[in-house]
């Protein structure tokens, strides 16, 4: 029953713009099994305990009342890592696309087990309800994605394999750190990755910022990218031509 279906939820975005097409309501799953070093959210990691407890129903009716104003957006479930509650976000977008909405997450992939029969049948159900996955490639260097993120990058490898063999929509995210995932041998490495695959409809290379300090100093855990600055507008601008992002953009 849906109705005792409950969540951890960090919190809600009613009108956001950089989730997904149109203007979205964002809910921000909590939990997250990464420990990326540029994580601006490090208030959602905690998995079993931080965020708010909600019902599919709670959720889904706070939705509702956007409803007139997402109807040409949609819904984008985000986190924290929002996999890690697979059952409650399937039953929540099983929902909202009854009502014709459209429906978004955004994941790095991790919690993806290609060889578990069980993970497998959850992950069939979350495609049957889902139009567009925002994956977030962290590196396409192994030794370098475990450095940056704490874990391996055959997850969210495999899961990208995945959504291609059953042609879902992808659009993907790379966050550009100087120093550690702006080196060019490693873009053009993940370049010739991404174009194995017909279902990236875009790419979007999004630039390291350091918004998330306070967060850090808050919650009293060390800053791990202290003095790492922006990148600059031509590596940037460099990375995304090696990505050719103006060919993979879509609107
Ligand atoms: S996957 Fe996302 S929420 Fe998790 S640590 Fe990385 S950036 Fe933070």
């Amino acid at each position: 029953m849906s109705e005792q279906l409950l969540g951890r939820i960090h919190s809600f975005e009613s009108f956001g713009t950089v989730d997904g097409p149109g203007i979205r309501f964002v809910v921000f799953m909590q939990g997250c099994p990464m420990r990326c070093l540029y994580c601006h959210n490090p208030d959602t990691w905690k998995i079993g305990s931080g965020g708010d407890v909600y019902s599919v129903d709670d959720v889904f009716n706070q939705i509702m009342k956007y409803k007139n104003y997402i109807k040409k957006g949609g819904v984008t479930i985000s986190g924290g890592e929002p996999l890690v509650q697979i059952e409650f976000v399937t039953e929540l977008l099983k929902r909202l696309k009854a009502q014709g909405l459209h429906t978004a997450v955004d994941t790095s992939g991790i919690t993806f087990v290609k060889n578990s029969a069980a993970t497998l049948a959850k992950f069939d159900a979350l495609l049957e309800v889902t139009d567009l996955f925002l994956l977030d490639v962290k590196h396409i260097d192994p030794v370098k994605h475990k450095a940056l993120t704490g874990k391996e990058n055959k997850n969210p490898q495999d899961f990208m394999q995945y959504l291609a063999d059953h042609n879902k929509s992808v659009w993907i995210r790379y966050v550009l750190v100087p120093g550690y995932s702006d080196d060019e041998h490693d873009i053009e490495a993940l370049h010739t990755y991404l174009s194995r695959y017909r279902n990236i409809e875009k790419i979007e290379v999004l630039p390291y910022h350091t918004m998330g300090i306070a967060k850090y100093q808050n919650l009293n855990i060390p800053y791990p990218l202290e003095g790492v600055q922006k990148p600059s507008k031509e590596v940037i601008d460099r990375t995304k031509e090696i990505l050719g992002v103006k060919s993979h953009a879509n609107k």
